[in-house]
């Protein structure tokens, strides 16, 4: 794993690290690919003064792009996608699973025409799923003014035709299922979201005093 070294990347992993979100083994990705490193974001997520802090700085390239609305996709940028636009002071949608399997906004969510809307997802590897997200966004007319990540795992190579910003930038290595060495190993493998968990080391910091 190769990890940019900016201050603000690498107070980002710390607090994934110590939240338990990077996991090392052998898994299948939701792309179909294999790789040896997976990030658990959800983890991070339980501590609300973490994810507001990753959100903070999630927010900050895009303070001055006008954005309207930010649009997270489920599961995993909910949260996230709430938080940054708390940070923005702007409303928070998301984008999930519809009954076809197709991404969709749901439960009333809408976007005007023309508003402009910020992506807001937790880990970013082939970019499918954030580019299904960008389609739906687009039939509402709305224009997508970039994603904003924690993690982009792709080491800055994913093309989403919208601009990137990730907290976290790494090169990870994925295989597909033939050419993957743990596979020839015989290595099992594991769904990431198929882990069970020991209690988080990690506790809520107690509320500064007004
Ligand atoms: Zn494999």
């Amino acid at each position: 794993m190769q990890a940019q070294t900016t201050m603000q990347a690498a107070e980002a992993l710390q607090i994934l690290r110590e939240t338990q979100v990077v996991r090392e083994g052998h898994f299948r990705l939701t792309s179909g690919l294999h790789t040896d490193l997976f990030l658990l974001c959800s983890l991070v997520q339980q501590f609300p003064h973490h994810t507001a802090r990753l959100a903070q700085a999630m927010a900050e390239p895009f303070q001055s792009s006008g954005v309207q609305v930010v649009a997270g996709t489920a599961m995993g940028g909910i949260i996230l996608a709430y938080e940054v636009a708390r940070a923005l002071g702007v409303r928070g949608v998301f984008a999930e699973k519809g009954p076809e399997g197709r991404m969709v906004l749901r439960r009333g969510f809408r976007l005007a025409p023309g508003e402009r809307v910020l992506v807001v997802e937790d880990a970013v590897s082939t970019g499918g799923s954030i580019k299904k997200v960008i389609d739906v966004l687009r039939t509402q007319d709305a224009e997508v003014v970039g994603v904003a990540a924690l993690v982009d795992r792709s080491g800055g190579q994913v093309d989403l035709g919208v601009p990137l910003r990730a907290l976290i930038t790494l090169t990870v290595p994925m295989w597909e299922p033939a050419a993957c060495p743990m596979c020839r190993s015989g290595v099992p493998v594991v769904d990431p979201k198929d882990f069970t968990e020991a209690p988080p080391k990690s506790q809520p910091r107690p509320r500064d005093p007004a």
